[in-house]
This record gives C-alpha cells, sequence and structure tokens, in this order.
C-alpha cells in the first residue's frame, strides 16, 4: 500500500500540495464548483456549473455533510472542519451522474461567517496522467515482446510468442488471445498462436484457418465487434465480446490481435487505439518479419538445391562494366574459379558455332530489348566428349546507369542431347519410310467419317500423291471399283472393332494401281469416342503379283509334270510313293490318284530293292543326285527297264526327307542293245567260226587216225584189248574235247539273263581261253596269260565279259596278222593278265601289233568304226565292248604301248557284306 492511500498520507498531500491562493479567484462562479459550507462543514448551497453533474443536488438533510456528495473513497479526505482544511489542496471525488466519479481539486476559503470551498473538475488531468502511465507499461511490454520475439531463436519462436501472447492477456486481463497472420498462399487468415486463460473456454487453436472473413473488418483500428456490425465474425468470437487489433505494413494489413470474451472498453477504458495497434505491430511485425525472412531463406535453399540440381543459375551482364556475374553453384558447374568475369570470357566458354550468335542477341538485348533465347554448347577442348547444352536466357531490366541484363542459363544437355537422338531415330525413321514401299497415315475421325489429315512423305515416291489428292471422296475414287465394297468394309469394321487389316488396289498419279495391304488402329479419347486412325499402307503389288506368278508357274509345272512323258515321281526314303504322275500311274496299270501310299519297291526283286536302297543312301546333301538303270518287274509285263535319276530332298539335319525323281523307260533301248550285243556276239561266233572248224577238226583228226590204226589192226587180226581200249580212250578223250568246244559255243550263243550276278571274272578269261586258244596258236599267235592269283567278285553277265575278251583278243590277233603281213620277223603275241587293288580288278589284254594310230585312238569306241576292209570288220566290237564294261559299272580303256595296243577293263569288285 502506498502512503498516499492512508488517511495521513492524505493529510500530508493535503498539507505538500495546498497552492497559494490568490485574492482574484476567491469566487470564480463561472467555472468549475463552489461549495458553501458551515463552520462544521456542512453543505449550505452549492453554485458553479459542475453542480449540474452531481448526483445529488438537494440533499435531503440541510445542511447535507459534505461527505454524502463524495464518492466513499473520498470521505476521508474532509474529516474535521474547514477550518482545518485551511490553506490544503482537496483532491475530493464527487459523486457524479450515472454513479461516475467527478474528481474534483480546490480549497476552502473563509468567508463572512461560513467557508467556501472552491473546486475545479481535474478529471481529465488524471486521465492523462493514468493513460500516460497505461502507455509507458504497454510501451514497455511491447518493447519486451519485440525485441523478445527479434532474438530468440527461429526454433522457439512459438514459445517465445506464447509466453508473449500470455503477458499481455494477463496484463490486460484478456481471456483468449491469437495472433492471425495471412496463410502462405495469402488467400485467407490463420490463427498462428492463441493462449487461453485456465478459465476461458478455448476459441481457437493453433493454425486454425479462419477464411476470409477477418477482411470485411476495417483495417485500419481496433474495433469491438458487434453483432450488428460484424454478424459473420460473431461465431468466430464464441458470440461473445470480441475485440480485434490489425496490423499494417507496407503490403495492407498482415496480421491481426484477435481478444476473444473481451468487452475492451470497459476492462481497459484508459488504452488508445493508438497503445493496441502499437503492442499488436511489437507483437506483429517481429513475427512477419522473423517468418519472412525463415521464408526466405528456405526459398533460397531451394533456389539453390533447384539450380544446383538442374544444373541451372542466374547470370548478370552490366551494361556499363561489360562484367559477367553468375551464381556461384552455376559457376562451378562450368568448372569457372571466379563468379565474376569479363563477357569475353564468358564467350569464351561457348562453342564457337553459337559464339557469334550469343554476342549477337546480347546486343540486340542490351540495345533494343529483344528478349534473349537461346540454346548454346559449352566449348569443350575434347571435342570427343558429349556436348553440354544450355539454354540462356534474358531480359533488360532497370533504366540508366541501373540498366542490366539479367537472365538464368539452364542445363538441357540430357533433353538436346535426347531431342538429337530423337532426331536422327526420326530422320533413320523418315528414311526408313521413304524408301520402303510403305505410307504411314492419320485420318481423323469426324461424324462418322475418316478423314485423312496426315500422310507420310513416302506417298509422293509411292503413288505420286499428295494428302490434297486424298481426300475421303478423292480417295474412294482412287480405289479400284471391284475393291471399294471392301474398302468401305474395312472402315466400318475400323471403326467398329478398333483395328483392321485390309487389302485393295489404290491407283496411282499415273493411272496404274498398286495393290496395297492396309492396317489401321483406331484411337479413341478418355471417353471412348474416335478420335483418329492411324494406319500403314504397305505396297505389295510386287509380292501379289509374284505370289500370282508363282500360282501361274505352279500350275504350268503341274501341267508339265502331269504332261510330261517322262514319268515323275515323289516318294519317301522307305519308297513309299506321295506323288507320281500320268505316265508312271499309265506305266503301272493304275490311276495317278491311286499311287501315293504304293511302294516302288514292290515291283523289285529283293536284289534290285536291295541295291536301290543301297544307291539312296548314298545320297547326300552335298552329292543330291542319282542316276541309274533299274529294271523292274510290271504287272502282265516283261522286265521293264527304266533309266532313273532321284534327287533327294534333305532337312536341317541333312536327314532325307524324301526323293524326286524322274524316269524314262529304256526297256526297248535295253533290248535293241542286247539284240545288238547278240548280233554282236554272233558275229564273233561267225569270225571264230574258222577257228572253230580247226578246234573241231584237230579232235576229228586224232580219231580218224585212231580209227584207221584201229581198223589197220583189226583187218591184220592182231587186235589187242590193251591197244584196242588205249585207241577207245583216246577218241573218247577227243569227243570230250569237241563236245566241250561245242558246249561252251552254245552257252556263250545264248542271250544274257535279264539280272546281273556276280562271278569271277578269272571264269570269263578260262572260259574265253577255251574257245580261243587253240585258234591263235594255230595261226602262230603266242598266248602269254599269267595266272590269276586272287578271287574276286564283280556283277554282271560272265557271258558278256567272255565276249569283250574274245573281241579284244580277236582285234589283237587281226593287228598282229595284220603285221606280220609287212614283217615276217614278228613273233606275234598277246598277254592276258589280271591284277586288283581295293575296289578294282583290272583285266588287261595286251599284243605287239604295233597299235593303234595315235589320231584314232579316241574314235575306236565309236559304233561302225572299222579299219578293216567292208565285209570283214563291222565296227561294232568295241564300242558293244564299251557299252558291256560301262553296264557292269566299269570302264574300258586302250593306249598303246611301244609294241602294241593295250586295252584295260576295269570292274568294281563286289565288296562282301
Ligand atoms: P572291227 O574289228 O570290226 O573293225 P572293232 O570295233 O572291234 O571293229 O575295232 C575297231 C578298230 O579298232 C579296228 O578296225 C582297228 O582298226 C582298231 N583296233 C582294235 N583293236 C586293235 C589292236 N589290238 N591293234 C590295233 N588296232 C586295233
Amino acid at each position: 500500500m502506498s502512503s498516499g492511500d492512508t488517511l495521513f498520507g492524505r493529510l500530508l498531500q493535503r498539507q505538500r500540495v495546498a497552492p497559494p491562493i490568490a485574492p482574484d479567484t476567491v469566487s470564480t462562479p463561472g467555472i468549475g464548483l463552489q461549495v458553501h459550507l458551515d463552520a462544521h462543514g456542512g453543505v449550505i448551497h452549492l453554485t458553479g456549473p459542475l453542480r449540474h453533474a452531481l448526483a445529488q443536488q438537494t440533499p435531503h438533510a440541510h445542511p447535507a455533510p459534505l461527505t454524502s456528495y463524495l464518492m466513499p473513497d473520498s470521505c476521508l479526505s474532509v474529516e474535521g472542519t474547514p477550518e482545518e482544511w485551511l490553506g490544503h489542496s482537496l483532491d475530493l471525488d464527487f459523486q457524479g451522474l450515472g454513479g461516475q466519479p467527478l474528481h474534483l481539486r480546490g480549497w476552502v476559503q473563509p468567508l463572512a461567517d461560513t467557508w467556501l470551498l472552491q473546486l475545479l473538475d481535474i478529471g481529465d488531468l488524471l486521465l492523462e496522467r493514468r493513460q500516460a502511465r497505461i502507455r509507458e507499461q504497454c510501451q514497455q511490454l511491447a518493447a519486451q515482446a519485440n525485441e523478445q520475439l527479434r532474438l530468440c531463436s527461429l526454433a522457439r519462436l512459438p514459445e517465445v510468442l506464447t509466453e508473449q501472447l500470455q503477458c499481455v492477456a494477463q496484463r490486460f486481463q484478456i481471456p483468449s488471445i491469437a495472433i492471425a497472420l495471412l496463410d502462405e498462399q495469402g488467400d485467407g487468415w490463420q490463427v498462428l498462436h492463441h493462449y487461453t486463460a485456465f478459465d476461458a473456454p478455448d476459441l481457437w487453436h493453433d493454425n486454425q484457418r479462419l477464411g476470409t472473413r477477418l477482411d470485411s473488418l476495417n483495417g485500419s483500428a481496433p474495433q469491438q465487434l458487434s453483432r450488428s456490425e460484424h454478424p459473420r465474425l460473431q461465431s468466430l468470437f464464441g458470440n461473445a465480446d470480441g475485440f480485434v487489433v490489425p496490423y499494417h505494413d507496407a503490403q495492407g494489413v498482415a496480421a491481426w490481435l484477435l481478444c476473444g470474451l473481451y468487452p475492451a472498453q470497459q476492462r481497459a477504458p484508459d488504452m488508445h487505439d493508438r497503445d493496441w495497434l502499437d503492442l499488436t505491430a511489437a507483437l506483429a511485425a517481429p513475427l512477419l518479419e522473423r517468418l519472412r525472412e525463415h521464408r526466405h531463406r528456405l526459398q533460397l535453399e531451394r533456389m539453390e538445391s533447384l539450380q544446383t540440381l538442374l544444373g541451372t543459375g542466374w547470370w548478370e551482364l552490366f551494361d556499363d562494366t561489360e562484367s559477367v556475374h553468375l551464381a556461384p553453384s552455376l559457376a562451378s558447374t562450368l568448372g569457372l574459379g571466379n563468379a565474376q568475369l569479363s563477357l569475353q570470357e564468358w564467350l569464351d566458354h561457348v562453342h564457337p558455332a553459337e559464339r557469334e550468335e550469343l554476342n549477337a542477341r546480347l546486343q540486340a538485348l542490351q540495345n533494343d530489348s529483344v528478349a534473349l533465347s537461346l540454346c548454346v554448347r559449352l566449348h569443350r577442348t575434347d571435342a570427343a566428349q558429349t556436348p553440354i547444352w544450355y539454354r540462356l536466357q534474358g531480359q533488360a531490366v532497370g533504366i540508366g546507369k541501373h540498366r542490366r541484363l539479367i537472365g538464368f542459363m539452364l542445363d538441357i544437355s540430357d533433353i538436346k542431347n535426347q531431342q538429337q537422338d530423337a532426331a536422327k531415330a526420326h530422320a533413320r525413321l523418315d528414311n526408313l519410310i521413304a524408301s520402303s514401299p510403305a505410307v504411314i497415315y492419320v485420318q481423323r475421325y469426324a461424324e462418322g467419317v475418316l478423314h485423312p489429315t496426315f500422310f507420310s512423305d513416302s506417298l509422293l515416291p509411292l503413288l505420286g500423291l499428295s494428302l490434297a489428292d486424298c481426300s475421303v471422296g478423292a480417295l474412294v475414287e482412287r480405289i479400284h471399283p471391284e475393291d471399294r465394297d471392301q474398302y468401305f468394309e474395312r472402315t466400318r469394321l475400323l471403326l467398329r472393332e478398333g483395328s483392321v487389316r485390309a487389302r485393295y488396289r489404290l491407283r496411282d498419279s499415273r493411272g496404274d494401281y498398286h495393290w496395297l495391304l492396309d492396317e489401321a488402329k483406331l484411337l479413341r479419347d478418355d471417353l471412348g469416342l474416335p478420335v483418329e486412325a492411324v494406319g500403314l499402307w504397305l505396297d505389295v503389288t510386287e509380292a501379289t503379283l509374284a505370289a500370282e506368278q508363282v500360282k501361274q508357274s505352279e500350275e504350268r509345272y503341274r501341267i508339265l509334270v502331269e504332261d510330261s512323258p517322262a514319268m515323275i515321281c515323289r516318294y519317301r526314303p522307305d519308297l513309299t510313293l506321295t506323288f507320281g504322275n500320268r505316265p508312271l500311274a499309265t506305266y503301272l496299270e493304275c490311276q495317278p490318284e491311286q499311287l501315293p501310299g504304293v511302294n516302288l519297291g514292290s515291283w523289285m526283286s529283293t536284289e534290285q530293292r536291295e541295291a536301290f536302297l543301297m544307291r539312296l543312301s548314298d545320297l547326300s546333301p552335298e552329292c543330291p543326285v542319282s542316276s541309274a538303270e533299274i529294271s523292274l518287274q510290271l504287272p502282265g509285263r516283261e522286265h521293264a527297264w527304266w533309266v532313273w535319276s532321284d534327287r533327294g530332298v534333305f532337312d536341317e539335319q541333312g536327314r532325307l526327307l524324301e526323293v524326286q525323281a524322274v524316269g524314262r523307260d529304256n526297256t526297248e533301248v535295253r533290248r535293241t542293245q542286247q539284240q545288238l550285243t547278240q548280233s554282236a556276239k554272233m558275229a564273233t561266233l561267225g569270225e571264230m567260226a574258222t577257228g572253230l572248224a580247226h578246234e573241231i577238226n584237230q579232235p576229228l583228226n586224232v580219231m580218224r587216225m585212231a580209227i584207221v590204226n584201229v581198223l589197220k589192226r583189226l583187218s591184220s587180226g592182231d587186235v589187242q584189248i590193251d591197244y584196242l581200249t588205249d585207241k577207245l580212250n583216246r577218241i573218247d578223250a577227243q569227243v570230250q574235247r569237241a563236245a566241250r568246244v561245242v558246249d561252251h559255243m552254245r552257252v556263250f550263243g545264248r542271250r544274257s539273263e535279264i539280272e546281273q550276278h556276280p562271278f569271277n571274272p578269272a571264269h570269263a578269261i578260262e572260259g574265253t581261253l577255251s574257245l580261243l586258244a587253240d585258234g591263235m596258236r594255230g595261226k602262230g599267235v603266242e598266248l602269254r596269260v599269267s595266272e590269276v592269283d586272287f578271287e574276286v567278285q564283280v556283277r554282271g553277265y560272265v557271258d558278256q565279259l567272255e565276249q569283250v575278251l574274245i573281241n579284244l583278243m580277236v582285234n589283237a590277233r587281226d593287228a598282229l596278222l595284220a603285221q606280220r603281213e609287212t614283217n615276217r620277223e614278228l613273233e606275234p603275241w598277246i598277254a592276258v593278265h589280271a591284277e586288283r587293288d581295293a575296289q578294282h580288278v583290272r583285266l588287261w589284254v595286251e599284243d605287239n601289233g604295233g597299235g593303234i594310230d595315235p589320231r584314232l585312238l579316241e574314235r575306236i569306241f565309236e559304233p561302225f568304226f572299222t579299219t578293216k576292209p567292208v565285209g570283214v570288220g563291222t565296227g561294232l566290237g568295241l564300242s558293244v565292248s564299251y557299252g558291256i564294261v560301262e553296264n557292269m559299272g566299269g570302264r574300258l580303256s586302250v593306249s598303246n604301248s611301244p609294241q602294241g595296243a593295250r586295252f584295260c577293263i576295269e570292274l568294281p569288285i563286289l565288296l562282301e557284306n
């Protein structure tokens, strides 16, 4: 309690502050209040204008005590009598109208027998003093809040704010207080922090969004909310007394101090609007500053990291100095030590290809403010490195000497390189399409119709057409009349199914039709409605025509095969026919349709079939063809001889899949050949007839001699049994000898059998000698025959090989005899010997008859070639012999030795399995 509050204190005050009383102010009835008192302090009457402001103007008692006019607090100040108050200043609170105190100050002065208490109104004075005190407190509070909020760490800012709100709330007895700021998007207000006294209801919470309701308030002064003026805000304040104080900054109202459940007028009557505004500013200004600063720093950090991540940064070019500033991050990405450099240095970092353009554009920006936007490459020492591209944009800002060019550089290498890759790919694709027989098109959908809107450039080279030539109507016009229905169907299908594949003919600019394979797809929008069709025309004219040609050619081949006189067939490796033409069917006495499934081997003997299969097994992908003469036993016929050629068809592993064969009937030729052989044989026989007469004469002579001798003995009667037996035996031997010759002649004279058989060629030599040896010797020709010391088998006809040997020996004999006519000294000989190797056996027939004129060597195997006189030589011997040896799979050849001719019969040895 201060000393002024006690009675004693008041008395002291009364004495101390008493003003001197000037005589001319003794009675001033025009101002203030004059109270006329009796000696005891009782009020006699009141004068002066202030008496109307008193609650009690006509007291009940008379004289009424002065205290009945005073507020209870002031009663103590007027104890005692007026005389005692003399010389003191009296501060008295009178009861005013409406219960309001009336602050008056005055003094007493004696009148004749009464006292006059002269009082002046000091209400204003007191109010001012109170207000000054409050303002001071308020300023203190504000300064404290301001300082705290400014200096605290950012992390503690919410806490400090709450503390400061609490201080304010407590100081001004505000039950609920909050500070609201514009939210970050600036589209409404938001409670930043609040403080609620423990006994007050919670009106708000932190971060509560308030919307734009506060915007309706007058932003220039604190205001008490009233139901009538601010109906929308009432609910925000719990429909109770709300008091709000705005805070302004350069951008307008930036914050509100919200005081809930707070009749400000009553609770803080001495607070001026100014005080509230200052207090609010003290809270909001540092707060906003801190928050803005924080946001700014975040923004900067984001920018920094964004620039680093994007490889971007600002640049700034000063007009007057021609120096360039770069964002530090940009400078370091560019590998520059310094973020400040001259324009020339900066330009030097740009690739020469773009340097001049950049310079020119910067000039244009500088002089004419033409906005700059350019893509440049960095100049790199190693040209092989992937280029680094930057997009450079800039604009001019400021005027006069403050004018500068600012902009940014953005690393667009990724995009640029991708762009270039894409451009390359695009170019390749364009090229591909342009050079391929394909056209890509787009047709836009509009009301059920597809309008061509795009064709790839290949349209012109391919069809000689342009987009204009392909409007809906024109396109239909160009389609071949026969194919139009297909085209309409294609469009219907495309719209219905979403994709289509069609084939039709389209007329090009020259009037030629192209077969087009059209594949299209329909693209739809989100709602599933058709937007456009994308498709591809593939020119398949050539393929179509080729297919047509293949078909035609196949048809021709089919006809060829059908009508061919040759037998044509296909069969599987097991000899089952899969196809055979008419001639084959005719031979086999059936219809061509009946051939598939028939086994070719069923017309062959076991041996023939084995030989046939053996031949097939030799076929290989490298050597797929084999020819042979095959003999078959056809139904109801004698043997047939076919010259047969097989071609194997193999799979990838080289396995035989099927055989295609062509054959011709060789039976007639074969018969003729056989007849020829036979005639040749007969000719040989005829030729041998002379020799044979001698052969047979010899035993006949021996027998005649024996018989003559026996008869002679019989007539002399001197017949001994032994002698007779001896002669008869001799005769018998000669008979046998003759019989043997005749027998062999008979065998030799027979036709060869149909099938070849294995035999030992040594037997043919023996057979030949049995026919010729004696005759030869009779002609004085020595036979030098070497023993055959090996045994082999060849396949063929033994009689035919004998015939060959006979021909050769007879020819040798003829040559020898002819030679001897000119050379009497000649000792003619014919040598016959045999040799073998692993695969072949060779029979040699040589003579010393002088040989064959080398000019004739090539011709002697020709049929009818002879050097002998007409009627002597037939010219068939060697040619038939040649055919026989060939037929046995062998070879007949001739050469000259120093003495004479040298013939060689080479035959394949039949290998035993
Ligand atoms: P031909 O004996 O009826 O003439 P060939 O075909 O047997 O018919 O013989 C053809 C020709 O070959 C003979 O006319 C002959 O000139 C020649 N010739 C054949 N063998 C011999 C040989 N050993 N020495 C010399 N010439 C020969």
